[in-house]
């Protein structure tokens, strides 16, 4: 009898994503996110969670409307089905917790009934991270015993609510209503008529734990006003319940000092990370639009001739935080080891540049009060060990003629330059959040270096903003950047002492915190 080969079957995760911060997701989610084969999500899940997926991982988009569930949904099984079968490891990504209003049941019913393994991964569900995020209690021992999720309908086309309102008033704790802004004044209505009191607490938080949060804290009787005044709007939950009253009057969410501030970094790919994590630990909605990327060098001929004699040199000078960055990973791609790097002295332009250098352990000896190549040229200058010194220069593409000049000129010293990356305007049609910054504007914007500020001039026409989006000022990391957004007539609105991460984090604190609103 011919052996029959059988197929490795694949698996179904179906997976909390939680509610929008995509720091609330569990850490079984994340590790499945980085490890899968096939994701399939809607349009809940903050689109950051996809950057996690692994190269070549196929994404599904099964958005869907209300009012286009029935359909949909079987296409959804169909797809978690087939790609099982094909072998994969298949997320199925949900906003929230899976089983909560997530329409998970059916999905899980369709693999059950296919025969497919899965696991179920919960997730942070809204109704509990927009009380956390908005300082809303929902038990509390004197005023709130039982907590129930109800669901309303957010399709106003659709005919009846399918909770029967009037009777859940009776039942009293604490509501947590889904997807009721449709039908707002009917359920509020009917909470009324069920017989809960005019006064009864009741809030509203919308986007919870996103950027642009946003609650009202009311009575059932001025709820719906309240919440057209303010305009709030789906996705939102609403409590219900005397536990509601105890909403803290400080908001730890809201009240971070960037809360509300949208702020652009054009840092390279890849680089963006520390500066997008602080500023969003401030509260600051970050779009990310890279205005350079950074290219390996072209004469790898002279970096080779450079590190056979790099125990020659006396000084070692970084002019870019990227410089340092390059340098030191072709550097351990040939040597592999940090003592042949040998007792040079380094010296850094700026805060920024140095505290790349230092991870290796390695002392920056000199770093001047400003960061620019004058500056640096003379504080070395100043330190009268320059006179016939072999001097390295590691450098981007674009010319240092000024600091070599000077190193030279007054120095006496010996000069070479090692250009060790390029950078080249990134194009921004590419950038991630380009629509979203085009649509809604800016606080601000970070520019990190002279060629980003070019690039930015270079694209202005594809950078062009909705006529009632916000008008973002322009934040400098230094004297070079600033000269080069002056000289194409870009008014700078803030520009940091010395250039690190931390300090621009500081200054933007100073300028838009939330003391200032
Ligand atoms: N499974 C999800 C709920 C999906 S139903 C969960 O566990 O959270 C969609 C509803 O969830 C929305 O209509 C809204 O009521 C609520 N919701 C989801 N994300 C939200 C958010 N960030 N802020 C407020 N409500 C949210």
């Amino acid at each position: 009898m011919a052996e029959i080969k059988e197929k490795k079957m694949g698996r179904v995760f179906l997976v909390g994503a939680g509610p929008g911060d995509v720091r609330l997701i569990t850490l079984k989610a994340s590790e499945l996110i980085k490890t899968c084969d096939v994701l399939v999500f809607d349009h809940l899940a903050n689109s950051e969670l996809r950057k996690g997926v692994p190269i070549g991982c196929e994404q599904i988009n099964v958005g869907k409307s209300p009012g286009r569930h029935t359909m949909e949904q079987e296409e959804i099984g169909k797809i978690l089905v087939q790609k099982a079968r094909e072998g994969k490891k298949v997320v199925r990504l949900k906003g929230g917790d899976p089983f909560v209003f997530g329409r998970c049941a059916e999905e899980m019913i369709v693999l059950n009934e296919e025969g497919i393994a899965f696991e179920i991964v919960p997730g942070v569900t809204a109704a509990l991270a927009c009380a956390a995020y908005a300082g809303i209690p929902l038990s509390h021992r004197d005023y709130g015993s039982s907590i129930s999720f109800l669901t309303g309908h957010e399709d106003i086309e659709k005919e009846s609510l399918r909770v029967n309102f009037r009777k859940f008033a009776e039942v009293g704790g604490t509501l947590c209503i889904y997807m009721g802004m449709g039908k707002l004044e009917e359920i509020i209505t009917k909470l009324l008529k069920g017989g809960l009191p005019p006064d009864k607490p009741a809030a509203i938080v919308s986007q919870g734990t996103l950027p642009n949060q946003r609650k009202v804290v009311s009575t059932l009787d001025q709820i719906v006003d309240d919440a057209k005044k303010a305009k709030l709007e789906a996705p939102a939950i609403i409590f219900v319940g005397n536990a509601i009253g105890l909403t803290s009057r400080n908001n730890w969410f809201e009240d971070r000092p960037l809360f509300g501030k949208r702020i652009v970094v054009t840092r390279p790919v890849g680089q963006v990370s520390r500066l997008k994590d602080l500023l969003e630990k401030k509260g600051a909605e970050v779009l990310e639009l890279p205005l350079i990327k950074i290219l390996p060098p072209e004469n790898k001929k002279l970096i080779a001739e450079t590190f056979a004699g790099i125990a020659t040199y006396e000084w070692i000078v970084f002019t870019s935080a990227n410089g340092a960055r390059e340098f030191f990973d072709v550097f351990f791609k040939a040597f592999g080891d940090i003592r042949s790097f040998g007792p040079m002295r380094v010296a850094c332009v700026g805060e920024a540049t140095a505290e790349v250098v230092r991870k290796f352990n390695l002392e920056v000896e000199l770093i001047p009060d400003r960061s620019t190549g004058e500056d640096l040229a003379q504080a070395l200058v100043a330190t009268e060990s320059l006179d016939s010194a072999n001097v390295l220069v590691v450098t981007g593409n674009r010319n240092r003629e000024v600091l070599v000049g000077l190193l030279e000129s007054v120095g006496h010293a010996i000069v070479d330059t090692l250009p060790i990356y390029q950078t080249d305007f990134a194009d921004v049609m590419e950038a991630p959040d380009l629509a979203q910054y085009c649509q809604n504007g800016a606080d601000a914007i970070v520019f990190t270096s002279s060629s980003t500020a070019l690039s930015f001039v270079e694209q202005e026409e594809d950078l062009k903003i909705e006529n009632d989006a916000r008008k973002p000022m322009l934040c400098s990391f230094g004297p070079e950047t600033s000269k080069t957004l002056l000289e194409n007539d870009l008014e700078v609105s803030l520009e940091i002492e010395n250039p690190s991460v931390d300090s621009m984090v500081d200054a933007l604190v100073q300028k838009f915190g939330n003391h200032c609103r």
